[in-house]
């Protein structure tokens, strides 16, 4: 047998309970966002590629090597969102949703970055995201974090996630705190690996974010933010922290904490697992006050954040399967064509119910009751002469006859 055309690397096909998993982290989110006032907002997968390159940065990994980038048929260059952020952006400016600020925005869907798969770690990934657009409150990052502590706390996995929280300060802070961080990896020239060594040069405060085992003694190593902070970052900061206090959302301070992308300001936060091994983030963002000048636009105070589905998705217990209310079990042809017109009717009507049409009555039975369905609805075809149906409930064997007028009342048990 021919297998036929494989997945891309990196990609996923998901069903069964992985696809139960997936959903049901969705579907709290939605809930979750819609208890916050954040409302949902759709954006294209596509972009044109300085949309990316020009908010993000061009000396950060995604712009610099993950980005899914091509000429389309027109010969202009677009590339599939690495994150929403950025997307979200320049949909505020285009669409002139200025006049809505503060504006509360919360949006799900693929993501495409070109990495090494392994476990937890795509091509096509999925993101929850979450931002506020306009806001320069620290009410507005306080809000985003007790969301996503909520959210979290909903999964069931409150308890295995800590929040790290840093501020990477204003423009005077983090030119200072940059300086410092320079002058201490110059100083271990010699130890650093080769990425590190040209994020020397380009992007100093990525350095501390380094997974390479070599690198990292050295930025566990290198001066936190606190010495360079101004009394305004700090002053923010502490507003930030007082907000979390006061909603009782635990915080943890990790002061070399940095965000890959070049964006950011003030708040920086990450909510961390260990029971994901290296690919323990599964929610992170913060402040990126300058993103929406570098796209063009006016200078606009904005907050918000990521999180990975899939990352989230492995920690939750699997949820409850969906089982319909009712499965049918016809009788005889002519029992047959009755049912396809009394499915439609019960769906129609509100209940969840499946057809069991092949093999014996036995073989139907069976399947009624490995579907998990509360009744069979058995129709032969003196029940149809009668009008009625024999209801069966899977779980006890009791029966009763009931007419096929109150059968939808009786399934969705009223
Ligand atoms: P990492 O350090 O793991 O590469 P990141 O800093 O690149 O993460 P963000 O850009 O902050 O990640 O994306 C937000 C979230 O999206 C992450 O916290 C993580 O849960 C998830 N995520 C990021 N990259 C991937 C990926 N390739 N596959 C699956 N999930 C991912
Ligand atoms: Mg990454």
């Amino acid at each position: 047998m021919s297998k036929g055309p494989q997945r891309i690397r990196g990609t996923q096909d998901i069903w069964g309970e992985e696809a139960d998993r997936f959903q049901a982290v969705v579907a709290t989110f939605d809930r979750v966002r819609r208890l916050y006032a954040f409302g949902r907002v759709e954006v294209p997968v596509f972009e044109a590629t300085e949309v990316f390159a020009r908010s993000i940065g061009e000396t950060t990994d995604i712009v610099s090597k993950e980005m899914y980038t091509f000429p389309d048929r027109g010969g202009d260059s677009l590339t599939l969102r690495p994150e929403f952020t950025a997307g979200l952006c320049r949909a505020y400016l285009s669409e002139g949703w200025q006049q809505h600020v503060p504006l509360k925005l919360a949006t799900h869907g693929p993501v495409f970055r070109y990495e090494r798969p392994q476990k937890g770690r795509f091509r096509q990934f999925h993101q929850l995201d979450a931002e506020i657009i306009g806001s320069d409150s620290a009410l507005a990052d306080v809000e985003l974090l007790v969301l996503a502590d909520q959210l979290l706390r909903e999964l069931g996995i409150g308890e295995g996630v800590r929040l790290e929280l840093n501020t990477l300060g204003d423009a005077e802070t983090r030119d200072a705190w940059r300086a410092a961080l320079v002058r201490h990896f110059e100083s271990h020239r010699a130890d650093l690996s080769e990425d590190s060594l040209s994020r020397l040069d380009r992007n100093p405060l990525r350095i501390l974010d380094s997974k390479d085992p070599k690198d990292r003694p050295i930025a566990d190593a290198a001066p936190g933010i606190d010495e360079y902070l101004s009394p305004a970052a700090a002053d923010f900061f502490a507003q930030v922290t007082a907000g979390l206090d006061a909603a009782g959302v635990a915080w943890t301070r990790n002061s070399r904490l940095v965000r890959g992308l070049d964006y950011y300001r003030h708040t920086a936060f990450e909510f961390v697992t260990d029971r994901l091994g290296a690919q323990g983030t599964v929610l992170a963002g913060g402040r990126y006050d300058g993103l929406i000048e570098s796209l063009g636009g006016p200078a606009t105070p904005a907050v918000g954040w990521a999180a990975g589905i899939e990352r989230l998705a492995m920690l939750i217990d699997v949820p409850g399967r969906a089982r319909p209310d009712a499965v049918l079990v016809p009788l005889g042809e002519r029992a047959e064509s009755a049912a396809v017109g009394l499915l439609a009717e019960l769906r129609r009507a509100g209940v969840a119910c499946d057809m069991a049409f092949k093999g014996n009555m036995k073989k139907r039975m069976a399947k009624a009751d490995a579907s998990g369905a509360r009744f069979a609805v058995i129709l032969g075809d003196d029940e149809l002469d009668r009008g009625e149906a024999a209801v069966k409930v899977l779980g006890t064997g009791d029966q009763e006859h009931v007419k096929l007028a109150g059968l939808a009342g009786t399934l969705r048990g009223r």
